[in-house]
């Protein structure tokens, strides 16, 4: 399989596509930028990385940091997790607040932003959140092997400024028991993981794990491999909201996306792939990134549904 090639057909359809989709605004800094960026990155099981297009500019991982974050908090509080965040797909938007009252304050999955709030509440564990932001840099650095990854404080002020509807979430989780901290400091260390910067390169580099089973590619595991199995599982049930069935169907592998339009898919066995354009569908999922994943699995025939 000509990798490169595939890769450079893809970066050039994105180039001719018109339709690129709407930037999130609702974090004013996000707004501010160019649509009409597109990159790409894929590394291989067998120690490759492939890229093209803008896979060297740094963007905001946003909703991505989730599946770090979510992959900590395993680490400290193993499956006691699951007795405050659910695994069920929540068939809502990514910062829906309406079965959070039905449900007594337990969150769905992990990956919507009540979920990705109360895994914040334990990574928090009693500490300022600059303790648990170093230690979610200090992570997400290992996972890539590149110490030049680095927060975006900018884009952390700006949706500090504006987050009310995470602030709401937090504070109505807190009157249930299930956030723990004051909203604010939850908060505080919530956005500055999605604020963390990194290129579409970065990002692959950072995902191999799981495609691993679990093992970091330099040695040692990161995760077991039941748990790895568990985070893609996720992934492709919750990676993208109340269009996580649409994206298993186009595309076919675990995916976790975030406004700031990248996605990160996962082909377990052979392939970490970052894909990033700042566009967004109306379910706040990179737009061109979703054609350039289904593409990708199109020509290379990957997928978790058909035999390798
Ligand atoms: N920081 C964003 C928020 O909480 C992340 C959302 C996303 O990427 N879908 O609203």
């Amino acid at each position: 399989m000509d990798l490169p090639a595939i890769l450079s057909e893809i970066v050039a359809h994105a180039a001719d596509r018109e339709d690129r989709g709407t930037v999130a605004s609702y974090i004013p800094e996000l707004a501010k930028i160019d649509p009409g960026q597109f990159g790409i990155a894929v590394a291989t099981a067998d120690g490759r990385l492939i890229a093209g297009g803008d896979a060297d500019t740094g963007f905001s991982i946003q909703s991505i940091s989730k599946v770090f974050a979510l992959t900590l908090a395993l680490g400290k509080v193993g499956d006691q997790l699951w007795e405050r965040v659910g695994r069920e797909p929540s068939g809502n938007a990514f910062n829906s607040i309406v079965q959070l009252e039905q449900e007594q304050g337990i969150p769905r999955n992990p990956f919507i932003n009540a979920g990705a709030i109360v895994v914040a509440d334990v990574n928090l564990g009693g500490h300022q959140p600059r303790v648990a932001i170093g230690e979610m840099l200090r992570f997400v650095r290992y996972l890539a092997g590149d110490d030049s990854i680095a927060i975006n404080e900018t884009v952390a002020a700006s949706e500090t400024a504006t987050g009310f509807r995470n602030m709401a979430l937090a504070n109505y989780m807190r009157a249930f028991g299930n956030v723990r901290h004051a909203a604010d400091l939850v908060l505080g260390s919530y956005f500055h993981q999605c604020a963390i910067e990194m290129s579409c390169r970065q990002l692959a580099l950072a995902g191999r794990y799981l495609m691993l089973d679990g093992r970091h590619p330099e040695g040692g595991r990161v995760v077991s491999s039941s748990r790895a199995k568990r985070i893609n599982a996720l992934m492709l049930t919750c990676g993208h909201y109340d269009a996580s069935g649409d994206f298993a169907f186009r595309v076919g592998i675990p995916g976790k996306s975030g406004v700031g339009g990248g996605i990160l898919a996962i082909v377990p066995g052979r392939a970490s792939i970052a894909v990033w354009a700042p566009g967004l569908n109306e379910n706040g999922n990179s737009q061109l990134g979703t054609l350039a994943l289904e593409e990708l699995a199109r020509r290379t025939g990957w997928s978790v549904f058909s035999p390798p």
